[in-house]
């Protein structure tokens, strides 16, 4: 790597969907970055163009064991988890030990570097909401023991682990809790609605809506939340931030939208829904436009179009 003055970044679950933008918005940025990521859930897709690059660097590794890097890092991104529900539901223990072992680890390796801290929490903090939409004062309403626990509960410790090492250590630390997010570099397969519509409809297959469609979601495009979660690491704020689009619509609309955009005349099947599925999800951004001054600039349908348009090449 290029020995330079220039600030260095380590992002772990760097060749995921999030910690690979994040790494091409950080170069841009004149950051060098080291990503980490094990490939269990992440594609060398993702980052394939870094090839080559003297400020980047790639290493193979599970975040839940010891992290050695050698030389100096100003940050530390922590983004290595399974995200996808039915990623969580396949390997369950892993999710909870990046959760839990791997942000140990990464809090570990930013107070050796002196290093500013940055957790990519989760919405799924709030489980079912009780509230809506949802401030990041309010606690939640998560089943600890329902399948979805292993990835809420992990995320919640890695939360209070985070502001543990914040006022115990005194470390530069941040929270942004992500909202559902979506864009080019998603897994085609990794069964989160977008990628599941989007492929559905491109290659003429049924639209699976589970349950009756009424649950909501709001989701962002993904330029939109790493400019949020950029802002949020070169702030001094060290609570939980929501980072989101608050555009809400039921996932019933969400499926006619793709439809509509596709051209596709694919039918509706509907499939049950699965166990905890929240009924809705809306972030209230009021923090984060006064805190970061952001607020998300792109639009559903063109954001959507951006992201078809990736899928199209590869169904
Ligand atoms: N969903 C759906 N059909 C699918 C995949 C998901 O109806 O093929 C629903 C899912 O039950 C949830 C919403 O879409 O209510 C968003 O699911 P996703 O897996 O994208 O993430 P979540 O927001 O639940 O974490």
């Amino acid at each position: 790597m290029a020995e330079t003055k220039q600030p260095t970044s380590v992002i772990t679950g760097g060749s995921g969907f999030l910690g690979s933008h994040l790494t091409d918005r950080l170069l841009r940025e004149g950051h060098r970055v080291i990503a980490i990521d094990n490939l269990i859930t992440g594609n060398v897709a993702n980052i394939e163009h870094l090839a080559g690059n003297p400020h980047y660097k790639f290493i193979c590794h599970d975040v839940t064991d010891f992290i050695y890097i050698p030389g100096e890092v100003d940050y530390v991104w922590h983004f290595a988890s399974p995200a996808s529900p039915i990623d969580y539901l396949k390997i369950p223990i892993p999710t909870l030990k990046v959760g839990s072992l791997g942000t140990h680890n990464a809090l570990g390796l930013a107070k050796a570097k002196g290093a500013a801290f940055l957790l990519a929490s989760t919405s799924e903090c709030y489980g079912d909401p009780l509230i809506h939409p949802q401030t990041e004062d309010y606690w939640g309403n998560v089943n600890p023991i329902g399948p979805r626990g292993v990835y809420d509960e992990a995320k919640r410790f890695a939360e209070a682990i985070t502001m543990a090492y914040h006022r115990y250590h005194g470390m530069n630390t941040h929270i942004v809790r992500i909202f559902n997010t979506y864009g080019p570099r998603m897994r085609l397969d990794d069964g989160r609605v977008v990628p599941a519509f989007i492929g559905q409809a491109l290659t003429g297959r049924p639209l699976t809506i589970f349950g009756d469609g009424t649950q909501t979601r709001s989701f962002c495009f993904v330029s939109d939340l790493i400019d949020g979660i950029f802002r949020l690491m070169m702030s001094s704020f060290h609570e939980p931030v929501n980072i989101g689009n608050p555009r809400e619509m039921t996932i019933r609309q969400f499926a006619e939208e793709i439809l509509r955009i596709t051209g596709s005349a694919c039918p509706i099947e509907h499939k049950p829904l699965p166990v905890d599925d929240p009924k809705v999800r809306q972030p209230d951004i009021t923090r984060a436009k006064t805190i970061l001054g952001w607020e998300p600039r792109v639009d559903f349908d063109q954001g959507i179009r951006e992201t078809i348009e990736f899928f199209r090449g590869r169904v």
